[in-house]
C-alpha cells in the first residue's frame, strides 16, 4: 500500500448502472468500499446492490459535481462518457480512472487504431472516411471486402456494414447515415481471442490468460478460457497488453479484443477501457476476478493474482434464455450470475453462466 491508497470505507463512484456496474459494486463492497452509481434509469441493476444511485443523465453537470464530491475515485462501466463529464468530476475533487486519454482513444476508432499501431500493437490496415469520395479512395487503397464502421458509438456489431463490391460503397455510406467512419481491411482470422489486463496506480501490470470468443449476430455468446494457445501466443498477448496500458498511462482493467491469424500473429481489433464481457470467466476461474482487479487498481491497492485455477466456459443468457435459470442452478458444474433485470427483451444480456470444465 502507498500513502495514496484508499482505505476501506472510501467511496467509489461508477458511471453506468448495468451488469458491469453491478458486478463492480459487488466486488467493491466485498473489499469494504461504498459505491454510488450514476445512471438515468431508476432501479438500475447496479443501483440495486449499491449504497446509493444518483438518477441523472451522464452529462448532467449538477449530478456529476455531486458524484465527484461524494466519491474518492470515480470509474465507469462504459466508454462513451463525454470528456466534459470527466473534467466536471475532477473539478469536484474526484480522481477518475481510467483517465481522459484512455477514454478519448477508445471512443474514436481512428484515434484507437492510430494509437495501437504506434504502440506496437498491430491492427488491420484502415483509412478514415468522411465523404463518399474518401470511401472510394479507401476502397482502392485497402481492397475488398472491407468493413465500414462508424468512428464513434459502435458496439456489439452495430454501426458497421460490409462492402463487397465497389457498387456497395454509396449504400454502405448512407447506411451509416453519412457519419464520420473508418474503413477496415478484412481480417482473415482463424479465431477471436481476448486478453483482460490491469495496470495499478504504481504502474504494475497483471495479465489474465487468453480467452477464446464466439459471437453470433455481433454479440458475444461464449468465452472459453484459458484458451488453448501456444505459450508464444500468450506471451505476445501479454506484450501487447503491456504496451497499450503503458502507452495510455492506464489505471484499471482493460479488455483487448484480438484476431488470431493463420500464422499465429495477433492483430488488435479493439480495446475496451473497462471490465469486459469476455472477462466474466475470471469470476469462477481465478482467485481474483476482473471486477475485484479493477477495484484494486482504481483505489491504489496492489493488483491480485491472475492465474487460472479452472478451465471455464462462459455463456451469455440473452432475452428469454434467462428462463433456464432453475435448470442451470441445479447443475453442480455451473455458477449462475443473474443481473436482476426485470424485462427480458430479445437479445438483452440478462445473465451469464460459468461452467467449470475442470481444475487446472
Ligand atoms: P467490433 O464492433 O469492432 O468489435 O466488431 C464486431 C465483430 O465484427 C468482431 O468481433 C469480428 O467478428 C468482426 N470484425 C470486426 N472488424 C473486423 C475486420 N476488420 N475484419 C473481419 N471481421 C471483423
Amino acid at each position: 500500500m502507498t500513502a495514496s491508497s484508499l482505505p476501506p470505507g472510501s467511496t467509489i463512484g461508477v458511471l453506468g448502472g448495468g451488469q458491469l456496474g453491478r458486478m463492480l459494486s459487488q466486488a467493491a463492497s466485498r473489499l469494504g468500499f461504498d459505491v454510488i452509481i450514476l445512471d438515468p434509469e431508476p432501479d438500475s441493476p447496479a443501483g440495486r446492490v449499491s449504497a446509493r444511485q444518483i438518477i441523472a443523465a451522464y452529462d448532467d453537470p449538477e449530478a456529476l459535481s455531486e458524484l465527484g464530491r461524494a466519491c474518492d475515485v470515480v470509474t465507469f462501466e462504459f466508454e462513451n462518457v463525454p470528456a466534459a463529464s470527466v473534467e466536471r468530476l475532477e473539478a469536484a475533487g474526484a480522481r477518475v480512472a481510467p483517465g481522459p486519454l484512455a477514454l478519448a482513444t477508445a471512443q474514436d476508432r481512428v484515434a484507437e487504431k492510430s494509437f495501437l499501431n504506434g504502440a506496437e500493437a498491430p491492427t488491420v490496415a484502415f483509412a478514415p472516411v468522411a465523404t463518399l469520395a474518401e470511401l472510394t479512395a479507401a476502397i482502392d487503397a485497402l481492397g475488398l471486402p472491407a468493413l465500414l464502421k462508424t468512428r464513434r458509438d459502435g458496439y456489439d456489431g452495430k454501426g458497421q456494414v460490409w462492402i463487397r463490391s465497389p457498387e456497395d460503397a454509396e449504400s454502405a455510406f448512407s447506411a451509416l447515415g453519412g457519419r464520420p467512419a473508418i474503413l477496415e481491411a478484412a481480417a482473415d482470422f482463424v479465431r477471436e481471442l481476448s486478453v483482460i489486463a490491469a495496470r495499478g496506480r504504481d504502474g504494475a501490470v497483471a495479465v489474465y490468460p487468453l480467452g477464446e470468443n464466439h459471437h453470433a449476430g455481433g454479440v458475444l455468446r461464449t468465452t472459453l478460457a484459458p484458451a488453448e494457445v501456444p505459450t508464444t501466443t500468450q506471451r505476445r498477448a501479454e506484450q501487447i497488453a503491456r504496451s497499450i496500458l503503458g502507452g495510455l498511462d492506464y489505471v484499471g482493467v482493460i479488455g483487448v479484443e484480438l484476431f488470431e491469424m493463420a500464422d499465429g500473429a495477433l492483430l488488435v481489433n479493439e480495446i475496451a477501457p473497462r471490465v469486459h464481457n469476455t472477462g466474466h470467466w475470471t469470476q469462477d476461474g481465478c482467485v481474483c476476478d476482473q471486477f475485484e482487479q479493477h477495484v484494486r487498481a482504481v483505489v491504489g491497492w496492489p493488483l491480485g493474482p491472475t492465474d487460472a485455477h479452472a478451465r471455464i466456459e462462459m455463456s451469455n443468457l440473452l432475452g428469454d434464455e434467462v428462463d433456464q435459470w432453475a435448470a442451470l442452478a441445479a447443475d453442480p458444474a455451473v455458477r449462475v450470475h443473474l443481473y436482476g433485470k426485470a424485462e427480458a427483451r430479445p437479445g438483452r444480456k440478462m445473465a451469464h453462466v460459468n461452467r467449470v470444465l475442470g481444475a487446472l
